[in-house]
Formats: C-alpha cells, sequence, structure tokens
C-alpha cells in the first residue's frame, strides 16, 4: 500500500495556480500564502454595548457627550470627566481606554454614575489584535474552509491565488451495468460506481465529469477513453482483474498509457492499476463498489490533493481500539475493515460492519472508518490498538 502510494505521489505534480475571487473558492487549495489586507481589527472598538470612558476617571460621575455605534464613529475625541454611549463594534474615541458595559451603569440626566475603578483596556478590542496588516492568515497548501473564507474576508483579502481544480474524467465499465430507474434484463445491474466516485471527487476538491458507462467493448473502451483522457485525472471502475473481458489496460496501452503498477496487495481492491500519459494520471479501479470506494481513498483522494499542492496529501491514520471480538490477519494483504466509529470515555472504538464482502456496498454505506488489519500471522485481539481511516 504504502510503495503504491509513494508511486503515486512521484508522478503527481502540483497543477498551476489561479487568482480566484473568494465567492468562488470554498474548499479551493491556496497556492501563496494570503495575508492580512488591513490590521484585523482594523480600528480599536468596543467589545459591549456600554460607556467608552478613562479608566483613570473611574470610579466617578461622567457627562454623556456622545453615542458611538457600529460604523459611525465619534466626530471628537473623549476628555476627561467625559463618557460617550457605545454599541459593540463602534470605534473606541481618541482619549477613552476602557468601555463600561451597559450592566453596569445607571444613566440620569446625561450622567452616568460608576460605582467601582475600571481596568483600562477592559472591554476593547485592540486594533491589529486578530492580526496585523501583511500577516500571514492562511497559509500556503491549506484548504479555503468556511473559517478560512470568513478570516479571508474580514481581512480584506477579495481574491486568492489558489490551485487550479483538477479535472477527473469517471468511466465505469461493464456490459451488465445500467442505470438505477431502468429495467434489469436477466443476469444486469445497476450502476454504482459512477455516482460514488463522483461524489468522492467533487469533494476531494476536483472537477468531475461523469462520463456514461461503457459495455466490454473494445472499440467503446477506446472512445470513451481517448475522450476521458483530456481530463487531468483517469478514473474508470471494473475491468482491470484477469477475465477475458477485462480490457482497460490493455486499451490503455494503446492509447499511450504508461503503466506504473498493477495490484496492490490491499483486501479490498488488489487488480487496482496506475499509469500515466504524460502528467496525466490513470487510475483503474476494481469493479466491486466497496474495491472503489476504498482504493479511491487509498490511491485516488492523495492525488487529488498532491495535485491541489496539499502538503500532507496521504490518508491520516488515527489510532483507536478495535471491538466486536479477534479478527484474523490476511496473510498476503492489508485488509480495510468498514466499521463504525464509536466514542467511549477512553477515546475511539472501531465496532467492524457485518457483511465484509467488496460487492456490499449498502452494508459499507454504513460505515464511518476503513480499520487497517495490516497483513501477517494470527489476529489480532478485541480491544487491541489499530490504524482507522475516517471516512467522509
Ligand atoms: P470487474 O472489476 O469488472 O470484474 O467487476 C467486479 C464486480 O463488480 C462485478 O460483479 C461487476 O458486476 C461489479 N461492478 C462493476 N462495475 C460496477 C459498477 N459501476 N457498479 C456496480 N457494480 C459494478
Ligand atoms: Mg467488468
Amino acid at each position: 500500500m504504502a510503495e503504491a502510494q509513494g508511486l503515486i505521489l512521484e508522478h503527481t505534480r502540483p497543477l498551476p495556480a489561479e487568482q480566484i475571487r473568494l465567492e468562488a473558492a470554498a474548499g479551493r487549495v491556496l497556492a501563496e500564502a494570503a495575508r492580512a489586507a488591513v490590521d484585523l481589527p482594523p480600528f480599536a472598538s468596543s467589545a459591549m454595548d456600554g460607556y467608552a470612558v478613562r479608566a483613570a476617571d473611574t470610579p466617578g460621575r461622567l457627562t454623556v457627550i456622545g453615542r458611538i455605534a457600529a460604523g459611525e464613529p465619534a466626530a471628537v475625541g473623549l476628555e476627561s470627566g467625559q463618557a460617550m454611549g457605545i454599541s459593540t463594534g463602534g470605534a473606541v474615541p481618541q482619549g477613552a481606554d476602557v468601555v463600561i458595559p451597559i450592566e453596569y451603569v445607571v444613566e440620569r440626566d446625561n450622567e452616568v454614575e460608576i460605582d467601582s475603578p475600571a481596568e483600562a483596556g477592559s472591554n476593547v478590542r485592540p486594533r491589529g489584535g486578530d492580526a496585523r496588516a501583511g500577516e500571514i492568515v492562511a497559509q500556503a497548501g491549506s484548504p479555503l474552509t468556511p473559517a478560512r473564507l470568513g478570516a479571508l474576508a474580514a481581512a480584506g483579502i477579495p481574491e486568492a491565488r489558489c490551485a487550479q481544480r483538477p479535472r477527473a474524467a469517471v468511466l465505469p465499465t461493464g456490459t451488465e451495468l445500467r442505470r438505477p430507474g431502468e429495467t434489469l434484463a436477466a443476469g444486469e445491474i445497476y450502476e454504482a460506481n459512477g455516482l460514488l466516485l463522483s461524489a468522492q471527487l467533487a469533494a476531494a476538491g476536483a472537477a468531475v465529469e461523469l462520463m456514461t458507462a461503457v459495455g466490454d467493448d473494445e472499440g467503446a473502451h477506446r472512445a470513451a477513453l481517448e475522450q476521458a483522457l483530456e481530463a487531468d485525472v483517469v478514473v474508470t471502475s471494473g475491468g482491470v482483474s484477469v477475465g477475458p473481458h477485462d480490457l482497460v489496460r490493455r486499451v490503455e496501452a494503446e492509447l499511450g498509457v504508461e503503466e506504473v503498477f498493477w495490484r496492490v496487495a490491499v483486501k479490498p481492491g488488489k487488480p487496482i492499476a496506475f499509469g500515466v500519459r504524460g502528467e496525466k494520471l490513470v487510475f483503474g479501479l476494481p469493479g466491486n463498489p466497496v474495491s472503489a470506494l476504498v482504493g479511491f481513498e487509498l490511491f485516488v483522494r492523495p492525488a487529488i490533493r498532491a495535485l491541489q499542492g496539499v502538503p500532507e496529501p496521504l490518508p491520516q491514520f488515527e489510532r483507536g481500539r478495535l471491538t466486536g471480538g479477534p479478527r484474523r490477519r490476511n496473510q498476503e494483504r492489508d485488509e480495510l475493515v468498514r466499521a463504525r466509529l464509536l466514542s467511549s470515555p477512553e477515546g475511539a472504538v472501531l465496532e467492524p460492519l457485518s457483511g465484509q464482502d467488496s460487492h456490499m456496498i449498502a452494508r459499507a454505506a454504513d460505515a464511518d472508518a476503513l480499520v487497517l488489519i495490516s497483513r501477517g500471522e494470527g489476529e489480532i485481539t478485541d480491544g487491541s490498538l489499530v490504524d482507522y481511516l475516517r471516512l467522509e
């Protein structure tokens, strides 16, 4: 698994960057650090509704000389003996150094009585306290999460340099495949991988073209693959095994795809194929839907992330405890077991689902995580610490 992932990343170069308006940048990955255009906050502002005063004047009785609303600063500064009403987000006037919350003050006849000494600076949000102008708000390689979009907007950044979205073509193969909604003839099944893989690709940041499934016919494969190869990344499903109708690798070779590897010691997903044509990445995932799902997480998602310049593109496994009885290791292949992820006072607990066969997508759809049972002899006892990968 690790060797295959290494080979994929060796063949993956980040895509060029482009300037993107923030409105269209959700989920994109920054190609350059984004720096604050202004101090954040841009001016000392009030954290409360209350009265802006001088701490040195407290306790005491002060004259209210004006009201400051958010977006409507005072025209004059504050002198000793004076107070100004101020709303949350209002600019603290020159001369004031503290805001007394409205709850602690009674105003009568344009005067406020403040009973106790106030501490300079309290309830004042200092200019630049969150970020200074020119400071990095988000590093290169970080995805623009909702919070980061908010941070960039707050810092006055209207657009950002982001990696291009990888263009990905998804091509399901198999004569037996029908669209859901169509009637199944004898021996036919509904096509699941196209939607499954398209959704995974989109979630990983790719711009996806889902192609119509092709039958197990060389001519149909050639035409569809030729079109698919216009994208940066081609993801096929099915037809990469050893049967006489498994045509994907052969036709790809005819189209100039150089195979980098075929078959990985993982379960499910053993017959996965990976090749390149120039900078284009070509993944052949097996047809069983769970194999496609797992193969995507282990091998395709890292490539999509690397194309976007994510600094740590490989799956991030976490540690948790296995429950539900002992599990026998597979001697030849690392196994990825579909499991529920539960929380307990002792940490994460992984409960394998019943029905682990690679065609059982309905069972696998309930999984929160893939538990890695590394290959070897014997069994993993119940309660052992295992590595798991969260599914999104
Ligand atoms: P293959 O990898 O082409 O040998 O297919 C392995 C198994 O997965 C077979 O049972 C196929 O019928 C099934 N399969 C292939 N492609 C799909 C698909 N797109 N959706 C659902 N099942 C599929
Ligand atoms: Mg097939």
